[in-house]
């Protein structure tokens, strides 16, 4: 593979520095961070260009990848590139505040938007699944995600175990782009992880990266080190080579009740994302291609025993909630009455957050110098000292994560914040105090960006969960405030059917015209996020609404 891994490392250049290869800070910026999603430290299988999230790509195919990019580099500054599902399909004349490139991905009308349909289109080479920031070019590796994980972790320690994860074992599974951050948000909330991985390569990688501390492949050494470490207060995380699907059920036989229990294998995506029971990884790899019907059966029938089980060690004591992969539906389509008994993560965790429009909001050095991002936590220390949680995260982040690819930052910022740190990084970018611009941008699992039943809109108070003119409205005004990409895309996270969902990016270049589009945009974008739950009724984001001045015309009173 080292073969395959070169071709892609050869048409992947990982631009850094100083000099432009376009005609454009803003163009450059789509085409390093393009780059990025596919650079060998960032992406999952760089030689498929699947960044992450079961086949989340970022071009179609090889060729629609480099005519991206000479697209990208002849693309002057008053016009926008139109991606259709990673594939480059129009360039028109626009303006110099409009977006350089608008992105549309795997977008199905939805009485057809399902699996079956998908892979149809996608093997005719009509389309390709763009997960959440895999095809809009903003996806950070595990470090973009290990903060929303350390939140939630920090907050059910709040709610269940009076602050922190001391003295508690968490078990979870799936250790791939973002389920690999899990091991080292509940090590960083004082707990123990074991974290149960089919592919032992996930494990070496998440070791390689400081995310994971070790790996066994024996339940009895997992068993015993997580009790001992356990026992004497120490956080500690343990890579579980083996079957989810397996392995649960096999730790309930033997009494085993972990304190928390969650999930993040690739259960949005019964084909080639969740590895069924019974299978080791070459034998899923060739069934895949061999009977792929056989595979998504097997899948299923594995995800509802995996769900059942975890229901049973809920019944006796762990604290168990769904972490966005959809686990919950496919065990309840196969028969499992009682998939949806433990609760998502965003209503019990999270929601309050996405209330005040508090996201992942996340920033890139295009430089590639580290030294950038050291600076710009500088600024957080020094310019938000009043918010101590931030600041701690901060450090926290210095101490313990290692940069992958173009070094980048991830916090969550809510409404204002956002507007005044991309204000204080525009001046920082003008003055030269950094070295090149800066790319800010966030997940699409954000505050008003996404309309996801069985994840991010689980349980809205008034009941409008499955309604997606939001992020729709989303993209919109995010594209006529300026930001430099915008896309809507369908099916990241939960899988076709289930989601729709908008991105956001916008270039600090240090221009005045960059210092208005961002004043804006991370206005506009954060508000959402507090309109969508105003209007669902939840007084937090009402309140939030009438002190920040958000303009809400049905809000009466
Ligand atoms: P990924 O495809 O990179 O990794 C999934 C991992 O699960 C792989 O390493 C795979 O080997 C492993 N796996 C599959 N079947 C298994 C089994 N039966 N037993 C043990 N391990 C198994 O995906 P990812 O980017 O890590 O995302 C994981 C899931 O979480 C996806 O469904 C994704 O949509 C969802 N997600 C959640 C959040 C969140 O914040 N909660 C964010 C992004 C993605």
């Amino acid at each position: 593979d080292t073969n395959v891994q070169s071709i892609a490392a050869e048409k992947v250049k990982a631009y850094t520095g100083t000099g432009l290869h376009t005609k454009g800070w803003l163009q450059e910026a789509a085409l390093r961070m393009l780059m990025n999603n596919l650079h060998p430290d960032v992406a999952e299988h760089p030689d498929q260009l699947v960044v992450y999230g079961g086949i989340g790509k970022a071009a179609r195919n090889w060729e629609a990848f480099e005519t991206i990019v000479e697209s990208l580099k002849e693309l002057e500054n008053d016009e926008t590139l139109l991606i259709q599902s990673g594939k480059p399909v129009a360039v028109f004349r626009t303006h110099a505040d409009a977006p350089r490139v608008l992105i549309a991905n795997s977008n199905i009308v939805p009485a057809f938007a399902d699996w079956d349909t998908f892979h149809e289109l996608d093997r005719r080479g009509l389309m390709m699944y763009g997960q959440m920031t895999a095809g809009s070019w903003i996806y950070i590796g595990s470090q973009g995600i290990v903060q929303g994980t350390y939140e939630t972790f920090a907050e059910l320690a709040k709610q269940h175990f009076g602050g922190s994860l001391k003295g508690t074992i968490t078990l979870t599974a799936g250790l791939g782009g973002m389920g690999g951050a899990q091991p080292l948000a509940v090590t960083m909330a004082g707990g123990v992880c074991i974290g149960v991985e089919v592919d032992e390569s996930r494990i070496d990688r998440r070791i390689g990266t400081r995310y994971l501390d070790l790996k066994t492949d024996s339940i009895d050494e997992a068993v015993r080190m997580a009790d001992e470490a356990k026992r004497d207060g120490r956080a500690l995380s343990i890579g579980l080579l083996g079957n989810a699907a397996e392995v649960l059920p096999e730790l309930l036989r033997r009494g085993f009740i972990p304190d928390v229990l969650t999930d993040q294998t690739s259960a949005h995506d019964p084909l080639n994302g969740y590895v069924p029971a019974g299978m080791g990884m070459a034998e899923a790899e060739r069934l895949r291609g061999q009977d792929p019907g056989k595979v998504i059966r097997l899948a299923r029938k594995s995800m509802a025993e995996h769900v059942r089980t975890m229901v049973a060690m809920m019944d006796r004591g762990a604290v168990t909630f769904d972490y966005g992969n959809n686990i919950r539906q496919v065990a309840k389509d196969e028969g499992v009455e009682r998939a949806f008994d433990f609760p998502g993560f965003v209503p019990a965790y999270i929601r309050p957050q996405f209330c005040e429009g508090k996201g992942p909001f996340r920033w890139v050095a295009l430089s590639g110098d580290p030294e950038d991002i050291r600076k710009t936590d500088e600024v957080i220390l020094r310019e938000f000292s009043d918010n101590t949680h931030l600041c701690n995260w901060i450090r926290m982040a210095q101490e313990k994560i290692a940069f992958q690819g173009l070094p980048s930052r991830i916090c969550w910022l809510g409404y204002g914040e956002r507007a005044r740190f991309g204000r204080i990084i525009n001046d920082m970018v003008a003055s030269g105090e950094l070295t090149a611009p800066i790319v800010i941008g966030r997940d699409h699992l954000d505050s008003g960006s996404v309309a996801s039943p069985n994840r991010e809109t689980e349980s809205m108070l008034d009941g409008s969960d499955a309604v997606s003119d939001w992020p729709i409205l989303n993209a919109l005004v995010n594209a006529v405030g300026g930001a430099t990409w915008v896309s809507v895309h369908h099916g990241g996270g939960v899988g076709m059917g289930y989601s729709q969902h908008a991105g956001m990016v916008i270039v600090a270049d240090g221009t005045k015209e960059a210092e208005a589009r961002l004043e804006r945009v991370l206005t506009s974008d954060p508000g959402m996020g507090i309109a969508r739950h105003a209007d669902a009724g939840y007084g937090l984001a009402i309140r939030t609404a009438r002190d920040k001045g958000v303009r809400i015309p049905m809000l009466k009173g």
